[in-house]
């Protein structure tokens, strides 16, 4: 089913090409697929390779260095368009870019040079991996550990919920390098197929079942220095690493939440346009179209939000307080806004004969990754004490 398409303030005809584009290529190619992937669990790894060819994996990675050029307030309303029909492949393309981050910003001379273009090409798919069973909220107390061995490091340990797990060609790994409580952690470019390195348990989730979500396992995996593999950055960055690339990645979260509400409400509206009861379509009573005209409000709110902080991004400025804000408002507009969905369908809505159901499930973990709720409000509440005590608001 098609809907019209969302009113967007673009910049330039490149970019409203770009975004008509992805809309067509996402309606052909990934609305039609989504339900039977997503119930039978399967990555659809050859459609982000041909997403990959047409050089949407890597949209806001400057153009020297092989990406799209893009500025982020133009990738995330692509990552809408792809939310709004598959919400699963925009997790994937927000992670990729949120794998490809430290190599992009903090890799040496040689990754920049002989390993980006490789991993520009499209044909490349990223995982990042931070979290630990014990260790999510805080990453500071991740146990995985990195140890000096000749050329090069020895990695041990398990990483958790890892979004790729076995489908990726390389992964992102903090790991311990000392007990420094500040500058402990490292970070390391780890290929796939390196030796010691095992695909663990795949989560049976309540949504985005086509994601493959596992454990990542390291035993005594070792990984050459070369420049090209191993550490990214100086040892004991690895944190200041991961958070930096986590503020880019809370806005992909934010932008893939407003897409799949947008989808929510289009699906709901149409709804309640063709249901009749008590002699009348149910748009007609105030009770339905309310609740719909909040959802509109709603995920404008939250599409505005992601803009303006994405914009901050574009210009240079510090963005970390309104990244957290924009994934705060956007994901629990989501749940709000497919919940909603569902109750707009009555009976209808609570079966898999409708995707709201599916929406309602996919929508819970965008609260809870890449910095639970309750870590985002810690977030923006350190920004408020340190702009009042003077210490800057970021
Ligand atoms: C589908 C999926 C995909 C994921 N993909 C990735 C990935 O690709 N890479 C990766 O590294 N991780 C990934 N994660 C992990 C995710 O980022 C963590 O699940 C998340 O950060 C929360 O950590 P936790 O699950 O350990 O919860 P916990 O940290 O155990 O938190 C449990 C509860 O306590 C609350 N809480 C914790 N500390 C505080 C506090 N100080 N104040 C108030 N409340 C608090 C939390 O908000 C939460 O409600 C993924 C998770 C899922 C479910």
């Amino acid at each position: 089913m098609s809907f019209p398409p969302v009113r967007r303030s673009l910049p330039t005809p490149e970019a409203e090409g770009l975004i008509t584009m992805v809309a067509e290529f996402a309606d052909d190619q990934l609305a039609p697929r989504a339900a039977t992937a997503e119930a039978t669990e399967e990555f659809p790894r050859k459609i982000l390779a041909h997403m990959g060819q047409l050089g949407l994996l890597t949209l806001p990675f400057p153009e020297s260095l092989g990406g799209g050029g893009q500025g982020y307030q133009i990738y995330l309303q692509v990552l809408e368009e792809i939310s709004m029909r598959w919400a699963s492949i925009a997790l994937s393309v927000s992670v990729n870019c949120l794998a490809h981050q430290p190599v992009v910003a903090f890799g040496s001379d040689a990754m920049k040079s002989e390993l980006l273009p490789t991993l520009m090409s499209g044909t490349a798919l990223g995982a990042y991996c931070l979290s630990e069973v014990h260790a999510g909220s805080d990453p500071s107390a991740i146990r995985t550990s990195a140890k000096r061995d000749g050329n090069g490091w020895v990695i041990n340990g398990t990483k958790a919920w890892v979004t790729h797990g076995g489908a990726a060609d390389f992964y992102i790994v903090f790991a311990r390098t000392s007990d420094d409580p500040s500058h402990g952690i490292s970070c390391f470019y780890v290929p796939a197929g390196t030796p010691g390195l095992t695909v663990g348990k795949r989560e049976s989730k309540m949504g985005l079942t086509s994601s493959p979500t596992t454990l990542i396992h390291f035993d005594n995996a070792h990984i050459d220095d070369t420049g090209l593999t191993g550490l990214i950055g100086e040892p004991g960055d690895g944190l200041r690493i991961a958070l930096s690339a986590l503020d880019a990645g809370r806005l992909g979260i934010a932008a893939t939440a407003t897409g799949l509400a947008q989808a929510a409400l289009n699906y709901s509206l149409r709804y309640a346009m063709d249901r009749e009861a008590f002699g009348s379509q149910i748009i007609d009573y105030q009770g339905v179209s309310f609740m719909l005209a909040d959802m509109d409000a709603q995920i404008q709110s939250a599409r505005e939000m992601y803009l303006a902080a994405a914009r901050l991004k574009d210009s240079g400025q510090p963005y970390s307080r309104e990244a957290s804000i924009s994934k705060l408002i956007a994901t629990d507009t989501v749940m709000r806004v497919t919940t909603d969905a569902v109750q707009v369908l009555g009976g209808a809505g609570y079966t898999r004969d409708h995707p709201v159901e599916r929406y309602m499930r996919e929508a819970k973990v965008m609260q809870i990754f890449e910095g639970t709720n309750q870590i985002q409000r810690m977030v923006i509440a350190r920004h408020l004490v340190n702009g009042n005590l003077g210490k800057g608001s970021r």
